[in-house]
């Protein structure tokens, strides 16, 4: 890529939509439900509470429909019923890999399509989720990459998406149940899907604040993570507003190599980027950060650029996680051999940090990491391919 070839392409995002029919509770933050209800005709002093119970049903319940909220008052309901709605975006496919892995597409507003991936594991699960529609930035190994953003995504699409993966799982308790206390399939939430959080810090920070609240989804924030390809001015602000744990997109051990794999280091490079991350475990008392790191043959998995990590990243407290490169069609790169990913890990574990290798998941439908990209943009594209065989384009 030439050095002055632009960083992002030029996208519209299209801010949230003044609601038209009636507004939807779904994401709002407390303040912004406080607000809402009074608005409606609550009393101020019975709106903090009514916010509390209405959260409970949404968050801990899985209620979609107020005349369930049998706390409330039968005509208070029916006045909710009438000026709010409680929407989650509509699941329109699921596919579930040998490995047991699921994703799920699902369509928000304007039609457009996101994917969600579920990854159970040993004594855990992991929800991979999204907060754009496609990403305004060209990562060269990544797919999402290769598609124009659309829009962010709004708080309630970002929070919705651990809905609708909570209701195919049947995590809600049984009305009138209490929670359940065994280990939550969706013990853990990370926002490595589409898009790139920090681009959309406002909704995902609003949508973090619910599942991490305790009235909310309620997961600890050490069990939530942003991973980031390095917007740096929003680092300090991720610990601050949000404090749950970071992940950057390292990938690259010379600025050379990150300006050609993560085009953002052109704004922000490796040192400042590593300045960011220093601060980073003080501001949000969180233990470490993960560095990611994908190994693409024979570009960035020499013994050479595992002593450089290593020596870039002395004092960071760190966990290196390694990702075989996961392939899509027409990718530019292939996936390191096993025994040099092997090599590669072993230099970093010698030096002191924890490097485990991502075992990939979901290859069979396309759901591991950075093989998101949207429905509607894959039949676009595929009908172009078509027409280009068919000697049309
Ligand atoms: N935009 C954010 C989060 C989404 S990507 C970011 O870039 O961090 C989640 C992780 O998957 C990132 O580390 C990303 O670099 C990585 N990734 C992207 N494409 C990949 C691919 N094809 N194979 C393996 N990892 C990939
Ligand atoms: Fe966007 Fe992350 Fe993919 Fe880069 S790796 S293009 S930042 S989603």
């Amino acid at each position: 890529m030439p050095a002055d070839a632009p960083i992002a392409r030029e996208a519209v995002v299209v801010p949230r939509k003044p609601q038209d029919g009636p507004l939807n509770l779904v994401g709002l933050t407390r303040e912004q439900l406080r607000a809402a209800l009074i608005a409606a005709g609550t009393p101020e002093d019975k709106a903090k509470m009514r916010v509390a119970q209405i959260w409970q049903w949404i968050y801990q319940k899985g209620v979609r429909d107020f005349a369930a909220m049998t706390n409330l008052a039968k005509s208070y309901r029916a006045e909710l019923a009438e000026k709010f709605v409680i929407e989650v975006p509509e699941v329109v496919s699921r596919r579930i890999s040998a490995d047991g892995t699921r994703k799920y597409l699902v369509r928000v507003g304007g039609g457009h399509e996101v994917e969600i991936v579920y990854i159970p594991e040993e004594g855990r699960g992991t929800l991979c989720i999204s907060s754009q529609i496609g990403c305004t930035l060209t990562c060269s190994f990544c797919h999402t990459g290769t598609q124009m953003l659309v829009r962010n995504l709004t708080a309630a699409e970002i929070v919705g998406q651990v809905m609708v993966a909570r209701d195919d799982l049947g995590e809600w308790p049984e009305p009138g149940r209490a929670p359940k206390n065994e280990t939550r399939l969706i013990s853990n939430v990370v926002l490595m899907g589409m898009g790139e959080p920090l681009y959309n810090f406002d909704n995902v920070r609003d949508a973090m604040k619910i599942v991490m609240d305790g009235e909310g989804i309620s997961l600890s924030r050490r069990r939530i993570t942003l991973s980031t390809s390095g917007v740096v001015p929003e680092i300090a602000r991720t610990a601050r507003e949000i404090g749950c744990m970071l992940a950057v997109s390292f990938h690259a051990t010379t600025d050379e190599l990150r300006d050609r794999l993560v085009p953002i280091n052109r704004k922000w490079n490796i040192e400042k980027l590593l300045d960011a991350l220093r601060q980073y475990p003080k501001l949000s008392n969180s233990e470490r950060i993960t560095f990611e790191y994908v190994m693409l043959k024979d570009v960035n998995d020499s013994d050479e650029d595992a002593r450089r990590l290593v020596k870039l990243i002395a004092g960071i407290p760190a966990k290196i996680n390694l990702i075989p490169f996961n392939e899509w069609p027409g990718a530019p790169y292939q996936r390191s051999d096993w025994e040099r990913i092997e090599a590669f890990a072993d230099i970093i574990y010698k030096a002191g940090y924890a490097s485990p290798i991502r075992t990939p998941r979901g290859e069979d439908i396309m759901a591991a990491c950075g093989q998101l990209k949207s429905a509607t943009e894959r039949a676009r594209k595929s009908r172009r391919e078509i027409e280009a065989e068919a000697g049309m384009g």
